[in-house]
């Protein structure tokens, strides 16, 4: 058996790195950034207003001060001429500032009779002009990698860049295997139950950027698995889910190895999640073979399989982010494997809950953390600095 951190390290390996492709501004949120991108134009584009009211000359704004109005500017719409002493321009936010003007007179602060303008006594200070470039600069660059969120896009779009280099997105297969499995919606028989770990796993690597399909459910047969592994067709990575135990029915590693399969690892120090395999099958698709227990696999899922998309899309070779808190209860002693405890996390600390048996799906929703258990760790007092997985 090895460590969860030589499991990874054996994992990304095997990882490959995904090329690039280019998307439509519009469906690049989500997306890995693949390579820097620069803007095109400077923003704003030229000096604007960045407030309704009145441009003047900022020499001789005072209270009192009186101004004739000699043309507008508003958002889109340029003022031609050039502004002098004395003269104002109305002019709205997101104008060009025209020439001469230096100070815009925010609209509250001015009484107007027919084309003169008359200052206020308590003058607002501000001038409200935006200058040239105050946002970005041509060729500013957003640097790579990076997950884009909506404020990217919006800055994107700004400085008009229509289509985005992104990392293309691994395109997964999952399998689930077992006589005893019916898809949701199915009416199962008296010995059957509803494949469910495949679902979660589907949604976890859709949520980090991944394309995920289900393969059909494998029978406990090895006519049955070589048929599914024949639909993995070009993913980067199948994932396995359930058979891969010592039982007599447990056949992935055998069908997956005599189809080709270079075996890299079987078995790691953790729990839940002790039967884990990986390797590369003959077609050079990645292989990561979960156990079938539902906590194990979706907990499997957290700890290996998320950094191994993470590394696809070149976001790095790392684990799982860890976060840390205190625990509010304690916790109890580890045995030889790093064990990953059901918890729930608030303000107050952390909390396990008592049964971790690894297959109960209800403790694991309600748990929005897994807490990181070292090996042979004793129990730990209320208190304790802890670090944990957040779900
Ligand atoms: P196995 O590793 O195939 O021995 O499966 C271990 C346990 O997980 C058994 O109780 C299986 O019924 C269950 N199991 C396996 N695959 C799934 C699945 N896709 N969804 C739900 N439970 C599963
Ligand atoms: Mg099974």
């Amino acid at each position: 058996m090895i460590s969860v951190s030589e499991a990874l390290s054996n994992l990304f390996a095997l990882t490959p790195t995904l090329n690039s492709e280019l998307v439509p501004l519009s469906e690049a949120n989500g997306r890995v950034l693949a390579s820097p991108v620069s803007a095109r134009r400077d923003q704003p584009p030229f000096s604007a207003s960045a407030m309704d009211g009145y441009g003047v000359t900022a020499e001789g704004v005072a209270p009192g001060a009186q101004y004739e109005v000699i043309g507008e500017a508003a958002a889109g719409h340029a003022f031609d001429g050039k502004v002098s002493a004395g003269e104002a321009v109305r002019i709205f936010t997101g104008a060009p500032v025209p020439e001469g003007v230096t100070r815009v007179i925010i609209q509250e602060d001015v009484t107007r009779d027919g084309d003169t303008i008359t200052l206020s006594e308590n003058l607002d200070k501000g001038f409200h002009i935006r200058p040239l470039g105050g946002d970005f600069k041509v060729g500013q660059t957003i640097d790579a990698p990076r997950v884009l969120r909506p404020s990217d896009i919006a800055l994107m779009a700004s400085m008009n860049i229509a289509s985005v280099p992104v990392t293309r997105r691994p395109k997964v297969a999952i399998l689930s295997t077992g006589d005893e499995l019916v898809m949701p919606g199915e009416t199962p028989g008296p010995d059957q139950i509803i494949a469910s770990n495949s679902f979660g796993l589907q949604a976890m690597l859709r949520d980090a950027g991944a394309e995920a399909r289900l393969l059909p459910i494998a029978r406990d047969t090895e006519a049955s698995l070589k048929a599914a592994f024949a639909l993995v067709d070009d993913a980067d990575l199948l994932i396995t889910i359930g058979g891969a135990s010592v039982g007599d029915h447990d056949l992935v590693g055998k069908v997956a190895q005599d189809l080709g399969m270079e075996r890299s690892f079987y078995k790691i120090a953790m729990r839940p999640g002790k039967p884990l395999m990986a390797g590369t099958m003959a077609n050079g698709a990645m292989m990561i073979g979960l156990p079938g227990n539902p906590v194990s696999a979706m907990v499997c899922g957290h700890v290996f399989v998320l950094p191994v998309i993470r590394a696809m899309l070149g976001l790095g070779q790392a684990p799982s982010p860890h976060q840390t808190t205190t625990l509010a209860a304690p916790a109890p002693a580890n045995g030889p494997r790093e064990h990953y405890m059901r918890a729930h996390v608030s303000p107050r600390g952390l909390v396990t809950f008592d049964n971790q048996d690894s297959s109960l799906l209800s403790i694991l929703s309600d748990a929005n953390a897994l807490l990181i258990c070292q090996p042979n760790s004793p129990e730990l007092p209320a208190g304790t600095e802890v670090s944990y997985l957040p779900l």
